[in-house]
């Protein structure tokens, strides 16, 4: 049986595969009061060109909105990513109480990984924190997210080669490939593909398979 803790992250979740339709890097989150959700986010940043467009900053502002106060006590932020140094600034500066987050970012996590926030003692507001809550579940949607995006650049690439290829070759023998064939070999043009340009692949595109870090609450 899942718990409170879970059901919520789930929810966050949810808002993450919202993002993921839009093509947007799949990150959800959610504000609990008493609860009760009363505020949701999702990434947003390619569709808005917006880089405040982050989950836990929409899910914020419309947590104030509903609270009317700027000052968010007594609330909980659940988010399928850790939180970035923007966001993890946002939450201090709004007084949340707890953040629950799933997936550790090694190269931009601001909660843990790169550096720790919450725990700069000069700070007047530490919000409790507890990474690794449905981790598996929140790298999962990361990693098919870039895979899928990979494997769609790599196919684009190789279709273009055999466009260009196509007036100068007899077809005869060989036939044009499927699209099925240049899926199988898309691995051999790694090497020459470039990094992907999409949001938050600097941060994502290695370190949850390779760096992910355990725990997070000290
Ligand atoms: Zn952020």
């Amino acid at each position: 049986m899942q718990n409170v803790n879970e059901k919520y992250m789930k929810s966050a979740l949810r808002l993450a595969q919202k993002a993921e339709v839009m093509d947007e890097v799949p990150v959800g989150a959610v504000i609990v009061h008493e609860g009760r959700i009363i505020g949701r986010g999702y990434n947003r940043r390619q569709t808005k060109q917006n880089s405040l467009e982050h989950a836990e900053l929409m899910a914020i502002a419309q947590a104030c909105r509903k609270l009317g106060s700027w000052r968010l006590e007594g609330c909980d932020l659940y988010v399928t990513l850790e939180p970035c140094p923007m966001c993890a600034g946002a939450i201090i500066q709004s007084r949340v109480r707890k953040v629950y987050f799933g997936a550790f970012d090694a190269k931009g996590g601001a909660v843990g990984s790169v550096t720790n926030l919450f725990e700069l003692p000069q700070w007047n507001h530490h919000p409790d924190f507890e990474g690794g809550l449905l981790e598996d579940e929140c790298s999962k949607i990361l990693k098919d997210f870039f895979r899928a995006k990979r494997q769609k650049k790599k196919l684009k690439k190789k279709l273009r080669q055999t466009e260009a290829n196509e007036g100068e070759e007899c077809c005869s023998d060989h036939g044009h490939p499927s699209l099925f064939s240049v899926l199988a070999d898309s691995s051999e043009t790694s090497t020459n593909t470039p990094q992907q340009s999409i949001s938050f692949s600097n941060c994502l595109e290695t370190p949850l398979d390779e760096n992910t870090q355990k725990g997070g609450e000290q």
